[in-house]
């Protein structure tokens, strides 16, 4: 771009057209300063063209005007010859006439004179002597005339024709008259002049003399005349007499635009008068030729500056856009190249730094001409690495460098040291010869270092899963290649892949189905989107391994693997330890039941053996009076056999609540089965009732009708019921209730709870219900409000409910503000397919 001038210097300096130019055209972008250049050969040529026509014209008026004097001199010339000739023959006509006039001719005199003249003049064609009373008196015509008879009678008898005119004429004037009779078109005019004859000074007649148009010509015209020109004769109508009307052009002479007329003159033939005309026009033949000739060669001169010009033109144009191209490629890989982060450096054959970009300057921090042209040891070569440099230099030089580039280190014009990768290709010029070296080099220290916190990084990462107490293991599906597995995977299952495998079998994961060989390494979950299977959540289990004697749990997942294959990461870890404390727990729990029930008979010891009392007492009491009887002899058959049947039934009775009991305490596996509700609620109403009749309670039950049987261990659930009622008759003795205010509701009924179907169980007191700070532990396991109470009771009642996946609550009654007693009441859910974490279908061997 060329710098613009500044405005100041402009302003205070005066405005010369010149500097004004020089001003304009500096605005001018270069795009356009090179239309305008482009204008300069068009202008020229059309220059040139002007240039050319307007000599043209100009050569061709001069020729013109040349022509014209030469028609004229030459035409004048002819006249003068033609004039001189009329003259000549005038004088001697005339010499004739004065001959006749002295009487020195006679009539034969006169024709041999005429003969003789006419023979020797062939333009005079006849001469004739006329009487002044217009009678030829002598007559001599040449003989190529028609007849000369004929023709005197013609031209002389008619009256007021052309000759009888001049006659008239030639008589008054008394001197020689031509004219050029206009004549009939058939009839071959001929010039005629009448010399007036004298005898003693009256007038005597004329001297007719004819010449041939024709032959006035053809003698009078100078040869060269006549080449170069159509000469004509024309009477004063302008008609032709004889000669060439004009000249018949040449073609190449009637191309000329401006030769369409020929350089015609015209001028009188002077003794005649008006009445003869003498003409030329010029022939042009050969100057045309030349002419044209000329022409066509400038024409094509022409043309082909023109098609030179436009040929030019579109060079200018084509390169003007390569122009273009090339500048907005030069920015393009200016911006580009100092864009770019790789440092560019070019050698020359010697080692010589030729070349070197922006980033190969910003990386090492010296200046562009702190390294082009100098050679080896270079200043951004560490003084201590400079053998091996100069080594690397060497290899570079002669071609060796490894494809893959070398590692260097490059110091900073701070000092500063860093690492860079070099990679080297030859340089090639236009004709492909090598002219140097080019050397790229990226700053790597960055990615050395990311490296080295990469490796850091994986050997923490790797140290952290092979010091987890967990297996972990990745395999590609359908596959029995181990991609990953930790030491504790190695420790328990080695380094193949069986133990993955299994793992994932026992695990119950949707398994791959069985690929036959030709699918082996297809992927079995094709078609399925593996991101649905990579976001699910991991799924875990817990499975008991026979070979490790542990319980793992395994939790598995998919992935999508580095190499973006679909892979199952499996995760073990060992809850053995977790496993036994839940068995010995479930076993503590299931020897608190039992404690509990022992405790709750316990408890009840003295409400039983009341209870047993009475049948025992009833039985003894029957066998008394049966003894008595039988030793009195007053007892008959029937009536014995009565009282016996009273005691077996007492008996019986007693036998039952042993039984009840029996089986209330035993102590048995956990057992859920399908369970009758009404059986249940029974069993536990008998076995309460005994406490309840002590303390003098009164129970009422209601059960819904058609209850679905519940998946539940019947004795717990008893448990509970038993407990429930228990609490709820000391309850009311607390209260000391009177009679018709101890009772007791117990109702079972069909329940939803969080939109799932159950039962609910309730039983209804009416003690004083629980205090605010009962109501916060009472589900603690020893807490009690009795003196005697162990506070476990309740504790367990909620655990064997939950554990049942049901739901236990307690509420005051109230009617009004006073408290009439209190609630308690427990929900077990109808689900079939509850699940126990502790069950016999579950429990795998353990070691006791
Ligand atoms: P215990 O009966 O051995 O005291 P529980 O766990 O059965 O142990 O009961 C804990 C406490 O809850 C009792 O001490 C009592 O204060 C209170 N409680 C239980 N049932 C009732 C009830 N129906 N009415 C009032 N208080 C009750």
């Amino acid at each position: 771009m060329p710098s613009r001038p500044s405005a100041k210097p402009l302003l205070s300096e005066p405005l010369t057209p010149s500097r004004w130019w020089r001003h304009w055209w500096r605005k001018q972008t270069p795009h356009r300063q090179d239309r305008f250049a482009m204008l300069a050969p068009l202008i020229a040529v059309l220059l040139f063209f002007a240039a050319i026509g307007s000599s043209f014209m100009y050569l061709r008026l001069e020729e013109i005007d040349r022509e014209q004097e030469a028609v004229k001199r030459d035409v004048e010339y002819t006249q003068q010859q033609i004039r001189l000739r009329l003259l000549e023959r005038q004088e001697q006509l005339m010499r004739i006439g004065r001959d006749i006039s002295n009487e020195e001719v006679d009539a034969q005199e006169f024709v041999s004179r005429a003969e003789s003249l006419v023979a020797q003049h062939p333009d005079l064609q006849s001469v004739s002597w006329i009487d002044e009373r217009r009678r030829i008196k002598a007559s001599y015509s040449a003989p190529s005339l028609p007849t000369p008879l004929v023709r005197v009678v013609d031209t002389l008898l008619r009256p007021g024709g052309d000759t009888e005119s001049t006659f008239s004429l030639a008589r008054d004037l008394q001197q020689p008259v031509y004219a050029q009779p206009a004549g009939k078109s058939e009839v071959v005019p001929l010039l005629q002049l009448h010399i007036p004859l004298a005898d003693r000074g009256h007038f005597a007649g004329v001297l007719l003399a004819e010449y041939s148009n024709e032959n006035l010509l053809r003698y009078g015209v100078p040869a060269e005349v006549l080449a170069k020109y159509a000469v004509a004769l024309l009477n004063g109508n302008g008609r032709v007499l004889a000669g060439n009307a004009g000249p018949i052009h040449s073609v190449g002479t009637r191309l000329l635009p401006w030769s369409s007329q020929s350089e015609a003159y015209e001028i009188p033939v002077s003794p005649v008068g008006n009445g003869l005309v003498l003409r030329a026009q010029a022939y042009r033949t050969s100057q045309g030729v030349i002419g044209s000739g000329l022409f066509w060669l400038v024409g094509a001169l022409s043309v082909l500056t023109a098609w030179m010009l436009i040929g030019n033109w579109r060079h200018t144009r084509r390169r003007l856009q390569a122009q273009q191209a090339l500048v907005s490629e030069t920015n393009f890989r200016r911006a580009m190249e100092s864009s770019m982060l790789t440092g560019m450096r070019a050698l020359d054959m010697q080692g010589r730094i030729t070349y070197v970009n922006t980033a190969f300057c910003r990386m090492t921090g010296w200046s562009e001409s702190a390294l082009v042209g100098h050679t080896a040891p270079f200043v951004h070569w560490p003084e201590e690495d400079r053998a091996y440099l100069a080594a690397r230099l060497e290899d570079e030089l002669n071609g060796r460098t490894p494809p893959g580039g070398f590692q260097v280190r490059v110091k900073r014009r701070d000092g500063s040291v860093f690492d860079g990768r070099m990679y080297v290709a030859p340089l090639i010029d236009a004709v492909g010869k090598q002219t140097g070296w080019m050397t790229s080099m990226t700053d790597i220290t960055e990615p050395n270092r990311i490296r080295e916190q990469l490796s850091a990084s994986y050997e923490r990462f790797t140290k952290v899963l092979e010091a987890l107490d967990a297996s972990v293991s990745v395999a590609p599906i359908n596959s029995h290649e181990l991609l990953f597995a930790n030491k504790l995977y190695r420790l328990w299952f080695g380094v193949q892949t069986e133990g993955h495998e299994k793992l994932v079998a026992q695990a119950g994961v949707p398994t791959i189905p069985p690929s036959d060989e030709t699918m082996d390494d297809v992927d079995a979950f094709a078609g399925l989107p593996t991101d649905s299977l990579t976001d699910t959540q991991a799924e875990s289990s817990e499975v008991f391994v026979p070979e490790l004697g542990k319980w793992l749990e395994v939790r598995t997942r998919y992935l999508s693997w580095v190499d973006a294959r679909l892979v199952q990461m499996v995760i073990a870890t060992d809850i053995t330890p977790r496993r036994r404390a839940e068995e010995q727990s479930a076993a503590q729990a299931e020897r608190a039941q039992t404690s509990s029930r022992l405790i709750t008979m316990g408890e009840m010891a003295s409400s039983v053996a009341h209870e047993l009392n009475q049948p025992l007492a009833a039985i003894s009491n029957y066998c008394n009076g049966m003894v008595s009887r039988i030793k009195g002899n007053g007892i008959a058959e029937a009536d014995l056999l009565a009282a016996l049947d009273k005691t077996a039934r007492q008996a019986q009775r007693a036998g039952q609540i042993i039984q009840r009991i029996q089986s209330f305490v035993k102590r048995s596996e956990p057992n859920r089965s399908p369970s009758d509700v009404e059986h249940m609620v029974s069993e536990a109403v008998e076995l309460a009732g005994i406490e309840l009749r002590r303390r003098n309670v009164r129970l009422s039950h209601y059960v819904a009708a058609r209850l679905p049987r519940l998946q539940v261990d019947p004795i717990l659930i008893e448990q509970v019921l038993v407990n429930l009622l228990r609490n709820a008759a000391e309850a009311i003795d607390l209260a000391q209730r009177p009679t018709a205010q101890r009772n007791i509701e117990l109702r079972v009924i069909p329940k939803l709870m969080d939109e799932k179907a159950g039962i609910e169980f309730s039983v209804s007191d009416t003690g004083r219900g629980l205090a605010p700070e009962v109501q916060e532990r009472l589900f603690e396991a020893f807490f009690s409000t009795k003196a005697e109470g162990m506070g476990i009771g309740l504790n367990l009642c909620r655990t064997i409910v939950e554990s049942h996946l049901g739901r236990m609550q307690a509420e005051n009654l109230y009617n009004g503000n006073e408290g009439t007693g209190c609630r308690f009441s427990f929900w077990l859910p109808l689900a079939q397919s509850s699940i126990a974490q502790i069950g016999p279908a579950n429990t795998p061997p353990t070691p006791e």
